[in-house]
């Protein structure tokens, strides 16, 4: 029996609102949240006025996930030892490494997590096929929210591995729409994509610096109308995960005034990064979509704090710099389709985006709901996290917004060699992570953060 932990002496933030509250949490849920909280033998977690906040839940991650001749840089024991020391309590991984059966992805995928994860986690399947039959497609869909998982992913890039035909995803959509299983999309026109990454090669164009002419915001935004329109049609509710660019953004804002139920998240390398790095050639800086440029960093930022783009979530799939540069392939890579893409973000997505309160781009409130409350709601953990609220589970962080860090590789938890951030000093940083109200990181370094403590998260249908 653990004895009950009372965090003390902070400023509570969530969808609630910010307050001067204490909160009590006992057997690993919070029961109380409230001032002057006093209870004798209880350990105590002075926040020493700093923010106290939900655990940070990044839904897009990618541990141990094979690209060709090699795998991403984190898997699920480093990635979580990262994400608890960053301030991130939940993750949802994206089960599936190409077109293999879905029960062997999630088998794969719970092998991979079992007994390593540190913070809990879920999982989201990528679907590559469909049965034709709309009764045996929404059949599919019912198995997997059976199985705790309720939310899919469609490509409508990548053609020879992973890209699915219209047809396909307006059955999902419809699937989606009697299931409660959520859709999100890869979107960018993956026909488009190849014929301009044919040119380019063709021209002699291998080099990294080809890559934003090849993969442009046109042909994020002109996937997005097309899985815009197909939920429309289906009456359905579409996601877009990783929006990069304004364009992107304008079709999402264009469908949403035209009725459709449609949401949207960014990357903090979308908010912060631009090609200029792709342009200087450098291949750790490669990922899709790409990077861009200062008014699509600009734009997307102020939708976060608008609200427009609801999540921030960090695709993070980092790679060493010998594994990039051995390529898919493995013996190295001789034009930019066969660099291993991705980039690392779970450990350093909480303090990032909190540079934007500290600019003044967005608000407090913004921050911690981008970064918990919308992830929670759309993906169907309202309920058991991303609120500090009795009931749920108390998976906490102490936010001291003084606190300063570089955040060059050598200080952080990721097993890729390379920060896309090196370098960069942000204020702001989690001093204590409690996941179901245990210790897991403190002053941003690993504390009692045991492997296999870590929980599958078996998430609710979603409900509109
Ligand atoms: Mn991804």
């Amino acid at each position: 029996m653990t004895s009950d932990l009372v965090v003390r002496g902070g400023t509570v933030v969530d969808g609630a609102g910010t307050r001067r509250a204490d909160v009590l949490v006992r057997a690993g849920r919070v029961v109380a949240v409230e001032s002057g909280i006093a209870v004798a033998g209880a350990d105590v977690v002075d926040a020493g006025g700093g923010y106290v906040i939900p655990g940070g839940i990044d839904v897009h991650t990618h541990f141990a996930l094979p690209v060709g001749a090699v795998t991403s840089a984190d898997d699920f024991e480093s990635g979580t030892r990262a994400a608890a020391c960053g301030g991130t309590t939940c993750v949802v991984d994206f089960a599936g490494a190409g077109r293999e059966p879905w029960e062997e992805a999630l088998a794969t995928w719970h092998d991979r997590a079992r007994g390593r994860a540190v913070v809990d986690y879920g999982f989201h399947l990528t679907v590559t096929e469909l049965p034709v039959e709309p009764e045996a497609a929404a059949r599919r869909f019912a198995a997997f929210a059976e199985q705790g998982v309720t939310s899919v992913k469609l490509y409508l890039a990548y053609p020879d591995r992973l890209m699915v035909d219209d047809d396909t995803l307006g059955r999902a959509l419809a699937a989606s729409r009697r299931t409660g299983v959520r859709v999100c999309v890869h979107a960018e026109d993956g026909a488009t994509v190849e014929t301009l990454v044919g040119e380019a090669v063709a021209a002699g164009r291998t080099g990294p610096d080809a890559i934003p002419s090849v993969r442009p915001a046109a042909v994020e935004a002109e996937a997005i109308r097309r899985a815009a329109g197909l939920a429309g049609a289906a009456d359905a509710s579409l996601y877009v995960v990783h929006l990069s660019s304004a364009a992107g953004l304008e079709a999402v804002r264009t469908a949403r005034a035209a009725g459709t139920d449609i949401h949207a998240e960014t990357c903090p390398h979308y908010l912060d990064l631009e090609q200029s790095h792709l342009e200087a050639g450098e291949q750790d800086f490669v990922c899709a979509p790409p990077l861009r440029g200062a008014l699509d960093r600009a734009a997307l930022w102020g939708a976060v704090a608008s609200g427009d783009v609801e999540v921030v979530a960090t695709d993070h799939c980092p790679f060493t710099a010998a594994d990039r540069r051995r390529g898919t392939g493995g013996t190295g890579w001789t034009d930019f389709t066969q660099i291993p893409g991705g980039l690392s973000g779970v450990e350093t997505r909480l303090s990032l985006v909190y540079q934007g309160v500290l600019s003044g781009q967005l608000s407090l409130e913004r921050w911690v709901n981008a970064t918990s409350g919308a992830p929670a709601r759309l993906f169907g953990l309202a309920g058991v996290k991303g609120a500090v609220l009795p009931g749920l589970d108390a998976d906490l962080v102490v936010f001291d917004p003084g606190a300063t860090r570089t955040l060059d590789a050598s200080r952080l938890h990721s097993r890729s060699d390379r920060s896309p951030y090196e370098g960069r000093v942000v204020t702001g940083w989690p001093v204590v992570t409690l996941s179901r109200g245990e210790v897991v990181a403190v002053n941003g370094e690993p504390a009692d953060a045991r492997p296999g403590r870590g929980r599958f998260v078996r998430r609710s249908p979603i409900l509109r």
